[in-house]
């Protein structure tokens, strides 16, 4: 019998979180796991609106958008055709790219961090993750490789801002240390070494 697993894989912009997704899922899928992989915003409504603020095509007020992100992650979890919750109990292992420590980070650095954790509190009650992995990068580095590999950048995708994002995530890490499984992976190095690291953690502490 396989675990449910519900694994986050949370880092700045740019830290190689959807690299990281890929490979986890491959080893989980050549250790017997039927895998789900998603991210966050979703590609459903909400989470689409949430994308037009990040491209900049739509805008509003940081509270705002901390709302529209919490109601993605509800709609994320619930959704009744392909919600993790659904997956979950279906048997998949379900691996997303970003859950509400990105909230708390990329929120907190706008507003007091207590509050997004406040408003967010309902998806911690639904669903907590076995493990949150933060891919630790220096944000000189994540901002390096989303210039080198894309020609437009993101709302929160400037130097100063990532920076901002990487203390607030070490910030909430220390805040929930005693109610979050936390496992925090050097990510400047090559894909392969990080994913091993990740494995290794995974193999050792989750699924034994
Ligand atoms: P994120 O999902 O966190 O934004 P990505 O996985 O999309 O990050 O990676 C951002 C860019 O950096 C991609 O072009 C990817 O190929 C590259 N990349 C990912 N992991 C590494 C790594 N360990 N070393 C160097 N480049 C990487």
């Amino acid at each position: 019998m396989k675990k449910n697993l519900f694994i986050a894989l949370e880092g700045i912009d740019g830290s190689g979180k959807s690299t990281q997704v890929k490979l986890l899922a491959e080893k989980l899928i050549h250790s017997g796991h039927n895998v789900y992989t998603t991210c966050e915003p979703t590609d459903g409504p909400i989470g689409t609106l949430t994308r037009s603020i990040l491209k900049g095509t739509m805008k509003a007020d940081n509270r705002t958008i901390a709302g529209l992100f919490m109601a993605d992650r509800l709609d994320h979890l619930l959704n009744e055709v392909n919600g993790v919750v659904k997956k979950i109990n279906e048997g998949y292992a379900v691996i997303t790219d970003r859950y509400y420590f990105s909230s708390y980070s990329y929120h907190g650095t706008h507003m007091d961090m207590d509050w997004v954790i406040d408003i967010n509190k309902m998806s911690t009650q639904i669903l907590r993750p076995n493990v949150n992995i933060f891919i630790d990068v220096p944000p000189e580095v994540a901002m390096k490789r989303i210039t080198a590999n894309r020609a437009t950048t993101e709302l929160y995708e400037t130097l100063e801002n990532l920076k901002k994002v990487k203390e607030k995530y070490l910030e909430a890490f220390e805040k929930l240390k005693k109610e979050e499984h936390i496992f925090i992976v050097d990510g400047n190095r090559p894909a392969e070494a990080i994913s091993g690291d990740i494995w290794a953690y995974i193999s050792g502490q989750i699924l034994s």
